[in-house]
Parts: C-alpha cells; structure tokens; sequence
C-alpha cells in the first residue's frame, strides 16, 4: 500500500486529466514526496505491470467505477475469509450462516466501493447467484482441509535486503503445515504454469514472510481458484517453495518497483493489461515533458 499522496495538479483550472499528465515528473526529483512505508506485493505488482496506471490510481487516486469481476471477487474473498475464521474459532459455518454472511458482504462492498457497473438488475441478481455457488463449491470440495489452519488472514511483513522498506501483506490462510495459500477466483479454468509463473512474486513473498516469523521454509505456495463456470470448479495449483535464485529474482523487483515509485518514473506500458485498464482516457493524454 501507498501512503496517500495530494495531487498538486487537481486545483488547477485546466481539466483533471489533462492536468495531471502535465506535471507528470520524468527525471529522478531528490525531493520526491512519494515515500512509501512499506511495499506489498500487489502494490510493487501494479507498479512493474503499468507504472502510469499505478501513477493514476495510488498516486493521484483517481477513482473509477468498481467494475463487477472486482467486486464478485472481493464478495467471494470476504465470505471465504468469514468460513475460514468460523472454523478456526470452533463457530458456526454452516451452508445457511455463509449464505447469510456472503449476503452481508454482497451489499456491504456495494455501499462501502461501489457504485458497481452492472447492467441491470437482472444482471447483478445472476452474477450474485454464480458467485454464491461458487463459494459453495468451495465449501463442500476437499480443498477444505481438515485440519485447522494455522492462521487465517495473517499480516506478517518481511526485509528485504537493500529495500529501505519492509514488504508487507495479508496471506488469506496458512495451513497447519505452513502451506501459504491465496484464494483467487477466475472467470476461466486457469493454466496451472502461468497462475503460478504470474502470481510469482506474491507467492515468494509469502515464503519469505513466514520463513522471517518462523525460521520455517512452507512446504508449498497454493494459489486456490475459484472458477465461475456454469458448474464451479475448485482449483488448487501448488508452487514448490523458492531457491535463493528465484528470491534473488523477487528482491530485485521489489527495489526495482521501490526506486521507480521514489524518483517518480510513471510511464505508459502499453500490453495486454491496456484491455481492462480504466485510465485509458487520461493515459492517452499523457508526454513526456
Ligand atoms: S492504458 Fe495501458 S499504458 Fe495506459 S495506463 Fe492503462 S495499462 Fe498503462
């Protein structure tokens, strides 16, 4: 996460897009005021993946509409984090009590960071049926270990040598092994070599989380998918712990991500990514001074 930064530029007259992209800094600035406290591994991800995009959302918060993929997927994460804590405090987390908390979670994120751009309400009244389903599948798949996990949502924060920062995050459960696992949910059955390979700094940062807390290597990086299909499927690809070169590979990245947002090098990097970017309105006005 990125501490807050005030954007100089929105008090002038020109128009907020325009505006911006004029005073977009591109040489390192000594007194640069963006000096984040920490990195996470979404934050350095979003950074090395379109830092003007990054730019347009930490830095100069431009807000947009949440879209439905984000807001389905947050639902889902939110109503997996209240079964999983359900569990481990010995509570209830029946079919009915998740029903209601995913319900809970489903309206709460549409006020909290919405508006959400469905259609219609027919629209949104399927969407919220397949995700629900989805959770479902989950439920009752034998990903659900039987054991109780270590730690669910668990903080933990790791140095990463020559960063001036720690990387902070959120592992979504640790099982009783110390197996980290990320829940993601997809519209599509994934490719077990390229979930892994794109979730790679994530899940490495992971490892190098607990191993910091415990002293202990985890025997495995999960990513969980959650595919919304017309039947859901439950998906878990697992990622063999990393070797120093692919940590290597990691610490460069974070300081990489950490000195382009420092000296403000926020550029367009126009690739795939550009198909489910909201920003493109302000990014096409963007040049380098
Ligand atoms: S449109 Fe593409 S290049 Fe421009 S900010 Fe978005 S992701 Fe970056």
């Amino acid at each position: 996460m990125i501490a807050p930064v005030t954007c100089p530029i929105r008090s002038s007259s020109l128009p907020p897009a325009i505006a911006l992209v004029k005073k977009f800094p591109s040489e390192a600035s000594p007194t640069s005021a963006i000096r984040p406290d920490y990195l996470s591994p979404s934050s350095a991800k979003s950074y090395l993946s379109c830092s003007l995009r990054f730019f347009f959302e930490k830095v100069a918060q431009i807000r947009k509409p949440t879209t439905v993929a984000l807001h389905v997927g947050k639902a889902i994460h939110a109503t997996l984090q209240s079964f999983n804590i359900a569990r481990w405090r010995g509570e209830d987390s029946s079919e009915t009590a998740m029903e209601e908390a995913f319900s809970a979670h489903f309206l709460e994120l549409e006020k909290a960071e919405g508006p959400v751009d469905y259609a219609d309400e027919e629209t949104r009244q399927k969407v919220r049926s397949c995700a629900w389903n989805t959770v479902k599948a989950y439920m009752a798949s034998n990903e659900v270990v039987s054991q109780m996990p270590l730690g669910v949502e668990v903080g933990l924060s790791a140095i990463i040598p020559g960063l001036p920062v720690p990387v902070r995050g959120v592992i979504d459960l640790v099982q009783h092994d110390l197996t980290a696992v990320d829940y993601k949910s997809a519209a599509a059955k994934p490719d077990a070599g390229h979930a892994a390979f794109d979730h790679e700094l994530q899940l490495v940062t992971y490892q190098m989380m607990i191993e910091e807390a415990t002293g202990d290597t985890p025997p495995s990086l999960d990513l969980i998918y959650l595919v919304k299909t017309k039947t859901p499927q439950v998906i878990r690809v697992k990622t063999p712990p990393a070797n120093e070169q692919r940590k290597q590979r990691i610490t460069d990245l974070y300081r990489i991500a950490y000195e382009g947002i420092t000296t403000e090098r926020f550029h367009p990097q126009p690739g795939m990514q550009c198909s489910w970017c909201q920003y493109m309105k302000e990014c096409s006005g963007w040049y380098r001074q």
